[in-house]
């Protein structure tokens, strides 16, 4: 007798990449190009410096969006002076107002 498999598909948790959202038009003076990148993408936990130094950027609101609109391509490390969990919650939010 033949064995029937059901998977499951359930939506993505979080949305999926929007190309329309350009990547920041980084020139190579912006802090996080200034400093190790380990700043920016630590093992455990964030840099608060690292948040700071974003919040200094004249990038900051461009990769901010660029990051919250390809959650796959940011998915770990500070972009836009947000942490994973902080950019996590911000496209909980959202998709939840979008439902
Ligand atoms: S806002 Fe973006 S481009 Fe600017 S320092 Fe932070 S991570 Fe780099």
């Amino acid at each position: 007798m033949a064995q029937t498999t059901t998977v499951t598909v359930r939506p993505p948790a979080i949305a999926l990449a929007d190309p329309s959202v350009p990547y920041p038009q980084m020139t190579g003076g912006e802090p996080c190009q200034q400093t190790d990148p380990e700043e920016w993408f630590p093992q455990h936990g964030h840099n608060p410096t690292a948040v700071r130094l974003c919040h200094s950027c004249p990038l900051l609101a461009d990769c901010r969006a660029w990051a919250l609109a390809n959650p796959q391509l940011a998915a770990e490390g500070i972009w836009g002076g947000l942490t994973r969990a902080q950019r996590a919650a911000i496209q909980r939010n959202n998709l939840r107002a979008a439902a």
